[in-house]
C-alpha cells in the first residue's frame, strides 16, 4: 500500500461522534477498559490459534503496555496480539464496530432520560469510546498473517486516513490524543486508578508506564493479577489466600468472618467469592460491595438484579461470562438466566450457614453476633432464604448462650409453649429478667433494632409462635396458685398516685414475694408505640406519652409491703398515699427511665424517707 487513502466512517458519522463524546458523562472512565479489553481479546485470539497449532508458538511473552506521554498529550495501549490487516481494519473498525455503537446509542436513547445508569456496565461502545476523551485516535497494526502493517488516523469528526505503516512487531497500538477538556486523563494517578478498577484481574499482563524516570533496580511489575483467586478451584485455595485476596480487593484490613467460593458449572457457568465482612452491630452502617466481572473484566458494583439486594451487604466478586452485558437493568430483571444465577447464590449462602451450624457450631456461635443482622434481614426479605436457614437461626440468651429457635421452643414446651420471652435492655429490665430466671425460663437478648422486626417475621412464619417482652406478661407466667380478690379502694389509690387514669390495677399473688408492684405493658400496644417512635424518629410529629395505652400495674398481694399499705389504706387513706406513690415509682423505675420531673420527685421523697428513718 503506497498511497494514502481517506474516507468517512460509514454510519451516521455526522451525529454519532458528538453523541459518543458527550455520552455518559460520568462514566467516561470506561474507555480505558474497552481499549484494554480489546487488546486482551486480540491476545486471547492469538493464543487460541497457537494452541490449535495454526501458528508457531510465540516466543516473546504476551503483554499489554499502557503508556502515558503527558508532553505529547497521548495515552497509548499496545498489545502483541493478533493484529489487523487493512481489510480487517476497514471491516471491524470503520464500519461494523461503529454500527454496533450506533445501535447501542439508539437503544440507550430509546430508554429515555435517567437511563444513563440503567445500562449495566456501559458495555457496547467498544473501540469508539476512545472518542469520549480524544480528538484524534491512531491505530498502528500488523496482523499475525504477515500482511503489511497499516496506520489509521481518525479525527473526532469521523474523517479517517489509512496509510502504510512501518510497525515491525505483530499486534496493535492504539494512540489516543487526549482533548484539552479531558486533560485529567493525562494524570498518572487517574490512569492508575482506572486500571486498578477495571483491569486488575484481566487475563493478560498489563504494564503501565506513567512517563516518569525508572530507577535502575526497579523491576517491571504488571498492574494486574492474571489468575484471580475466584478462577481457582475452591479445593486449591487456602484460608490465607482468601484473606489476602479480600484485603487486596476491598482495602479492608479487618479480616472477613468467612467466605463462600462459588464455582457453578454448566449451565449457569459463573464463579465468585462472597465474604461475610466483620460489621458493626448496626445494620444502617453495613455497606457491602459485590463486584461484577465479565471474563475478568470489571463491569460494575452492586448490581442488584444479579444478586439480591440483601446479599449486597456482603463483599465479594462474581464473574459471569454468560451474562448479557449490553442490556438495561429492566432487561436483567426479567432474564431467566440472571434469576437462576441469583437463586443459586442465595442457595449457596444459605447452605453455608446450615453447614456451619451443623458442623462447626462453636465457630458459628462465635460469628453469629456479627452475621446476625445480615441473616435476619435476609430472612425478612426473602421467604426462600428463611425456609432454607430457619433451623440454624440462633437466639442469644441473657446468659450469653446461643440456642436455635426450635431448641428454645422445645424447652419452652412445658411452661410457656410457643412463647419466646425477650428483653431489649437487660439493665433496665433486670427486675423482670430475674423473675423469669428464678422460674428457669430463658430470656432472649435483643440487642439490635432489627431483632424486634425479625421477631415479627418469625411469628408470621411459624404458626402460633409469639415473642413477648419480659415486661409484657409478668402475671401470665409468674403468678402463684392463690385466688386473689380485688381491693377497689387500694386500686383507686394507686391510680390516683400514678396520675394516669387509664392505668389498670390488678391484684395478683406472684411467686416472688419481694416484689410489691410491677408494671406490665401489653406486647401489642408497646409494639404500636415502638412503631410510633420509629415514625417520629423519621420526622413524624407529636410527643411520646410516658406509657403506652395498655399499661397495668400488678400489685403483688404476696408482698408484705403491699399488705402493709392495704392495712394503712383501710385505717387512714391519706397516710397510705405517699407509701403507695413510692411503690408505684419503684415499679416505674424497674420498667423505664424516669423523666426529669419524676427523677426529682423520687429523689426528694427518698431523702425524706431516709431522714425520717434516721430520727
Ligand atoms: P467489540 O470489541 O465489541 O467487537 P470494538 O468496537 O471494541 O467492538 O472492536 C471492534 C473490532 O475491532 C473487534 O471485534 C476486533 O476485531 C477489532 N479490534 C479492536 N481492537 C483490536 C486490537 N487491539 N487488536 C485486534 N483487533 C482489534
Amino acid at each position: 500500500m503506497s498511497e494514502k487513502k481517506t474516507g468517512g466512517i460509514s454510519v451516521n458519522t455526522e451525529n454519532i461522534f458528538p453523541v459518543i463524546k458527550k455520552w455518559l458523562y460520568s462514566e467516561k472512565d470506561i474507555f480505558l477498559r474497552e481499549i484494554v479489553s480489546n487488546a486482551t481479546d486480540a491476545i486471547t485470539k492469538l493464543k487460541r490459534l497457537e494452541s490449535l497449532g495454526e501458528i508457531e508458538a510465540n516466543t516473546a511473552p504476551y503483554r499489554i503496555d499502557v503508556t502515558l506521554n503527558k508532553a505529547a498529550k497521548t495515552l497509548t495501549v499496545e498489545d502483541n496480539g493478533i493484529g489487523m490487516t487493512e481489510e480487517e481494519l476497514k471491516k471491524y473498525i470503520c464500519s461494523i464496530a461503529l454500527s454496533g455503537a450506533v445501535d447501542f446509542i439508539q437503544k440507550y436513547e430509546g430508554e429515555g432520560e435517567g437511563s444513563k445508569n440503567g445500562i449495566i456496565g456501559h458495555f457496547g461502545l467498544g473501540f469508539y469510546s476512545a472518542f469520549m476523551v480524544s480528538d484524534t485516535v491512531e491505530i498502528h497494526t500488523r496482523s499475525y498473517t504477515g500482511a503489511p502493517a497499516v496506520h489509521w488516523t481518525c479525527s473526532a469528526d469521523g474523517e479517517y486516513e489509512i496509510e502504510a505503516d512501518d510497525k515491525e512487531g505483530r499486534g496493535t497500538e492504539i494512540i489516543m490524543h487526549i482533548t484539552d477538556e479531558e486533560a485529567a486523563y493525562l494524570e498518572a494517578g487517574k490512569i492508575r486508578e482506572m486500571l486498578n478498577k477495571y483491569c486488575a484481574f484481566m487475563p493478560v499482563e498489563i504494564y503501565f508506564d506513567d512517563g516518569s524516570e525508572k530507577k535502575e533496580d526497579e523491576g517491571e511489575k504488571p498492574i494486574n493479577d492474571t489468575t484471580p483467586l475466584w478462577q481457582k478451584s475452591p479445593a486449591d485455595c487456602t484460608e490465607e489466600e482468601y484473606k489476602d485476596f479480600y484485603r487486596k480487593v476491598f482495602y479492608d484490613f479487618r479480616e472477613p468472618l468467612f467466605q463462600i467460593h462459588i464455582n457453578a458449572d454448566y449451565p449457569l457457568n459463573f464463579k465468585g467469592i462472597l465474604y461475610f465482612p466483620r460489621i458493626a452491630n448496626n445494620y444502617e452502617s453495613i455497606e457491602g460491595q459485590v463486584k461484577l466481572y465479565y471474563n475478568q473484566v470489571f463491569v460494575a458494583d452492586n448490581i442488584k438484579e444479579v444478586i439480591p439486594e440483601y446479599l449486597l451487604m456482603l463483599k465479594g466478586v462474581l464473574d459471569c461470562p454468560e451474562l448479557p452485558l449490553n442490556v438495561s437493568r429492566s432487561y436483567l430483571q426479567t432474564n431467566s438466566y440472571v434469576s437462576k444465577v441469583s437463586a443459586h447464590i442465595v442457595k449457596k449462602v444459605a447452605d453455608k450457614l446450615v453447614s456451619m451450624c451443623r458442623d462447626d457450631r462453636e465457630q458459628y456461635e462465635k460469628v453469629w453476633d456479627d452475621i446476625k443482622t445480615f441473616v435476619e434481614y435476609a430472612c425478612m426479605r426473602d421467604n426462600k432464604f428463611w425456609n432454607r436457614t430457619k433451623d440454624c437461626l440462633l437466639l442469644k440468651l441473657t446468659d450469653n448462650r446461643h440456642v436455635t429457635i426450635s431448641d428454645y421452643l422445645e424447652t419452652a414446651k412445658e411452661k410457656h409453649e410457643n412463647t419466646v420471652y425477650y428483653t431489649t435492655d437487660p439493665a433496665l429490665q433486670a427486675q423482670y429478667i430475674a423473675m423469669y430466671e428464678a422460674q428457669d425460663i430463658a430470656v432472649v437478648h435483643f440487642d439490635n433494632m432489627l431483632d424486634t422486626q425479625f421477631a415479627a417475621t418469625v411469628e408470621s412464619q411459624m404458626q402460633g409462635v409469639k415473642f413477648v417482652r419480659v415486661d409484657a406478661d409478668v402475671a401470665g407466667i409468674l403468678k402463684g396458685e392463690e385466688q386473689v380478690s380485688e381491693n377497689t379502694a387500694l386500686a383507686e389509690l394507686f391510680k390516683k398516685v400514678s396520675g394516669n387514669d387509664k392505668l389498670t390495677v390488678k391484684f395478683e399473688a406472684l411467686k416472688d414475694a419481694d416484689i410489691p408492684t410491677i408494671l406490665n405493658v401489653s406486647e401489642e400496644s408497646r409494639r404500636m408505640e415502638d412503631m410510633m417512635r420509629m415514625y417520629r424518629m423519621t420526622g413524624g410529629e407529636g410527643a411520646m406519652p410516658d406509657f403506652p395505652v395498655d399499661t397495668t400495674l400488678i400489685v403483688n398481694i404476696s408482698s408484705p409491703l403491699v399488705e402493709k399499705v392495704a392495712t394503712m389504706q383501710t385505717a387512714d387513706s391519706a397516710k397510705a398515699e405517699p407509701f403507695a406513690a413510692y411503690l408505684y415509682r419503684l415499679a416505674v423505675l424497674s420498667h423505664r427511665r424516669f423523666n426529669a420531673e419524676e427523677m426529682q420527685a423520687f429523689l426528694k421523697e427518698s431523702y425524706r424517707i431516709l431522714a425520717e428513718l434516721a430520727q
